[in-house]
């Protein structure tokens, strides 16, 4: 497949601590299409966060390969970017100035990036809060600044861990959608990690679901929730006959490793 962005060919990780050997994902194969949106599901510790890590050039294999647009990852680059459940956003810098740290960061900051940056504010509503600090904002703001700021150095591949956790419920729901409209209009490759089945089923293309430690691919769905859903408005979606049947399946799975480890 030559539209392939991301892949992980037949990966291991193995943890090794004082206390022992961890082998937290074993001959895990993936592959992510340019522009796909992925969530992965799983029970607690199979390793997730392992797989988006390496992606990120955080972790390196044991075994195996992980390639973004052909190329091995050898470690931590520009073109992985990274969202996480908190947002940290630096307190004392405002919206405009934290949405540009990155560029900062990599030195690649300039009048015209600057602009790219402050124009994505402007595109998704926040441009009236440019002088704001972080406080003054709600959490689900706090965490479309993020947003912006991982989209501002134009990263090829998006990892997005449980971002949304940490936020009330109406909150969440309200963040996904928006947060899924500014991934579809900018046509990002994105990995959602995810213990939220709704979240995973409502946002993503495809949902793959981990067996229990070590990892590896179990499942995965083709998410189709028809009337041409994939561009509809994620309210759409989560109404679907269909969601209810991905949402029942994708339970009943994660329940049987819950049976199996005695707990989640
Ligand atoms: P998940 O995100 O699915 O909960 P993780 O990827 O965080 O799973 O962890 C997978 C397994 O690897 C767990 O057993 C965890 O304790 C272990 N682990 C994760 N990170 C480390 C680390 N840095 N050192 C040692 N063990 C780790």
């Amino acid at each position: 497949m030559n539209d392939t962005k991301l892949e992980l060919r037949d990966v291991g990780v193995k943890y090794v601590t004082l206390q022992g050997e961890t082998d937290a994902l074993s001959d895990l194969s993936l592959a992510v299409r340019d522009g796909e949106f992925v969530a992965v599901v799983g029970p607690s510790g199979c390793g997730k966060s392992t797989l988006l890590s390496l992606v990120a050039g955080l972790v390196r294999p044991t075994s195996g390969t992980v390639l973004v647009a052909g190329q091995p990852v050898t470690g931590p680059s520009r073109r992985v970017g990274y969202m996480l459940q908190e947002d940290y956003l630096f307190k004392w810098r405002d919206v405009a100035a934290n949405v540009v740290l990155g560029l900062e960061v990599q030195g690649r900051l300039s009048a015209a990036s600057r602009a790219r940056a402050l124009g994505l504010l402007d595109k998704y509503g926040l441009s009236d809060f440019k002088h704001h600090l972080p406080r003054q904002l709600s959490g689900g703001m706090r965490q479309r600044v993020a947003l912006i700021r991982t989209l501002a150095v134009d990263p090829e591949v998006l990892l997005l861990d449980e971002p949304f956790s940490a936020l009330d419920y109406q909150t969440r729901l309200t963040l996904q959608d928006e947060i899924w409209g500014i991934l579809r209009r900018e046509s990002k490759t994105t990995i959602l990690v995810t213990h939220d089945i709704s979240e995973a089923i409502a946002m993503a293309d495809r949902v793959i679901v981990l067996t229990k430690r070590p990892g590896r691919v179990k499942t995965e769905y083709a998410i189709e929730t028809g009337n041409g859903a994939a561009a509809a408005p994620l309210r759409r979606r989560r109404e679907s006959a269909q969601f209810a049947r991905y949402f029942d399946l994708i339970w009943k799975e994660l329940e049987a490793h819950v049976g199996e480890s005695g707990r989640g």
